[in-house]
């Protein structure tokens, strides 16, 4: 079984000079911990964007979970979104919410309506949201404004929120490219604990060459959309 399958997958955005990819392959082992390298614009949110369907292929496929993306509409997309987490560089919380509300948020495709207060929310949802906080070391900012946590906070609250809808895949886009080495440390750390405890395949784009070679398991090269690199970190550093 492969948790994401790409075959010679390639992206060019509607009016951009040239693709942002090209023939790109790419098979994921379910539990599997896999660096995307590369340079900004080098491809990388773009491929991670289509393992949930945020973007569709140009050319080849892209089969997560079993799913072929692109054939996904409706009701079935929002299901495989759900099983596919997201964290972000910028960490888009909604500022002006409480940190609580914004772990809640994760589970609204399941809702299937549009944002609710925090009373609207089941219960079992509020403890399980909790629960995660609790996980992430944030319980006791839970009724605080998201945007008066530290980045690094922020990003712990990202991480709790994508786990709302219990994700088999986490992708991950430069989730420490805004962040102090201390909390990048914390985050990335916290990103392998939970991967292990939940069994979860990650997929993380980093283009910092010393973190990818110490935090993956596996890393993929990108350069102008193309893989360059795919390698073992223990082959690679063998290497050297
Ligand atoms: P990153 O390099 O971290 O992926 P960017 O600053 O390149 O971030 O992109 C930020 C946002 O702008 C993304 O949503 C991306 O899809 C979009 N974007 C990037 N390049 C272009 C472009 N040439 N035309 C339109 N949108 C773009
Ligand atoms: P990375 O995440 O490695 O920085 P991206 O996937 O964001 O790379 O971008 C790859 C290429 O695609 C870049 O040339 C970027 O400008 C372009 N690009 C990204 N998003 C868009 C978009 N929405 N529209 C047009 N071009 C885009």
């Amino acid at each position: 079984a492969t948790a994401v399958q790409i075959t010679d997958l390639g992206k060019t955005y509607p009016g951009a000079t040239g693709p942002a990819l090209t023939g790109v392959s790419l098979s994921v082992a379910p539990g599997e911990i896999v660096v995307l390298l590369g340079l900004s614009g080098s491809g990388k949110s773009t491929l991670l964007r289509h393992i949930n369907g945020l973007e569709t292929p140009s050319t080849g496929s892209v089969v997560s979970l079993g799913h072929d993306v692109a054939s996904l509409k409706g009701r079935a997309l929002r299901e495989l979104r759900g099983r596919v987490g997201f964290i972000f560089q910028q960490f888009e919380l909604v500022g002006p919410l409480t940190v609580l509300e914004n772990v809640l948020t994760g589970a609204l495709s399941t809702l299937g309506g549009p944002r609710v207060g925090l009373f609207m929310y089941p219960k079992s949802l509020r403890e399980k949201a909790l629960g995660h906080l609790d996980r992430v070391g944030l319980l006791e900012r839970a009724y605080q404004r998201a945007d008066t946590l530290s980045g690094g906070q922020q990003q712990r609250v990202a991480i709790a929120r994508a786990l709302m809808q219990d994700p088999d895949i986490l992708l991950a886009d430069e989730p420490v490219a805004s962040l102090d080495p201390e909390s990048s440390s914390q985050v990335m750390a916290l990103i392998r604990e939970i991967a292990a405890e939940r069994g979860l395949t990650v997929v993380c784009s980093l283009h910092q060459v010393d973190l990818a070679l110490s935090w993956g398991d596996r890393i993929v090269g990108l350069r102008a959309g193309e893989v360059v690199l795919d390698m073992t970190t223990e082959n690679l550093t063998r290497e050297q």
